[in-house]
């Protein structure tokens, strides 16, 4: 991929290094040093409540009106700053942009706007309207603040999968901009509803079609970006499936050393991911996407 000195999209919040909104212990009434003292006693507090059998925050607010440890609010966008100089993020801020492009391009043939998302890097845990997540959860979108979240790392943990390449990235991105694409079509709040009356192996199935949209949405963007000037290289499309194959439900359970399960796949097999990723890039149109008919 030909990403360098491309446009890079305004819509990316860098959060990497920030607190992760996991409120710290505060001791009303200490100041320096022993607010740290505070930190370990009430460790001891949860470690006692746990022992007794009560909610910690009673101990806690017992022993000093400590604050327990919740999640706090989502950040506001405001709370951005600019995006860090390293490859992986102005590379994310590329792709960004350039999914940006695409499905502008695909709204407006449709007569209508598109409204992008954010996409917040962070390390480690992040806050959002979905609650308060941790980098294992992998990428995600979430459809109640509009934004992609990203841990750069997680594409280490792709490479190692056997998902290398920068393009494996741009296809992960591409994937979590899909999630908006429902969101903004409502497929998103018709699955949600569908949800709460089936059982969960039916979810599980409706889950693998909603993944594997979002698979197809992301081979529309890679449609769009073959077309961008000289923006793909040979072979980039080879690593976008390799992506899709490294994520696939059942190279997932192989790889835990699990039987491989379809009734409990939430995002298809290696191979479903591919076709469908195929099938987007291969038509650049939203009506191939039907997973669900
Ligand atoms: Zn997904």
């Amino acid at each position: 991929m030909r990403w360098k000195g491309r446009r890079k999209s305004s819509n990316v919040q860098d959060r990497r290094g920030q607190a992760t909104g996991q409120r710290q212990f505060r001791m009303p009434g200490r100041s320096g040093g022993r607010g740290r003292v505070g930190g370990v006693f009430a460790i001891i507090a949860i470690v006692v409540a746990l022992l007794l059998g009560v909610d910690p925050t009673q101990i806690l607010n017992l022993v000093g009106g400590a604050e327990a440890v919740l999640p706090a609010p989502p950040e506001a966008p405001s709370a951005s700053r600019d995006v860090g100089s390293d490859e992986g993020a102005q590379r994310a801020a590329v792709v960004l942009a350039s999914t940006e492009d695409a499905w502008n391009e695909v709204f407006q043939g449709a007569g209508s706007r598109y409204r992008p998302p954010q996409m917040v890097l962070f390390t480690d845990a992040v806050d959002s309207a979905c609650g308060f997540t941790s980098s294992a959860t992998g990428p995600f979108y979430c459809p109640g603040d509009n934004q992609v979240y990203l841990d750069l790392g997680f594409f280490r943990e792709l490479a190692r999968m056997g998902g290398s390449g920068d393009f494996a990235t741009a296809y992960v991105i591409a994937h979590e901009v899909g999630h908006h694409i429902q969101n903004l079509t409502g497929v998103h709040d018709q699955v949600r509803q569908l949800r709460s009356r089936i059982g969960q192996a039916e979810s599980n199935a409706l889950s693998v079609r909603v993944e594997l949209q979002a698979d197809c949405y992301a081979g529309i963007w890679a449609f769009h970006a073959a077309r961008d000037g000289d923006f793909l290289e040979t072979g980039d499309l080879e690593e976008g499936l390799r992506a899709a194959a490294a994520i696939g439900d059942d190279r997932l359970q192989k790889m835990a050393g699990r039987r491989v399960q379809p009734e409990s796949f939430t995002h298809g097999s290696s191979e479903q991911r591919q076709e469908w990723f195929t099938r987007g890039l291969r038509s650049g149109d939203f009506a191939t996407c039907d997973t669900f008919n």
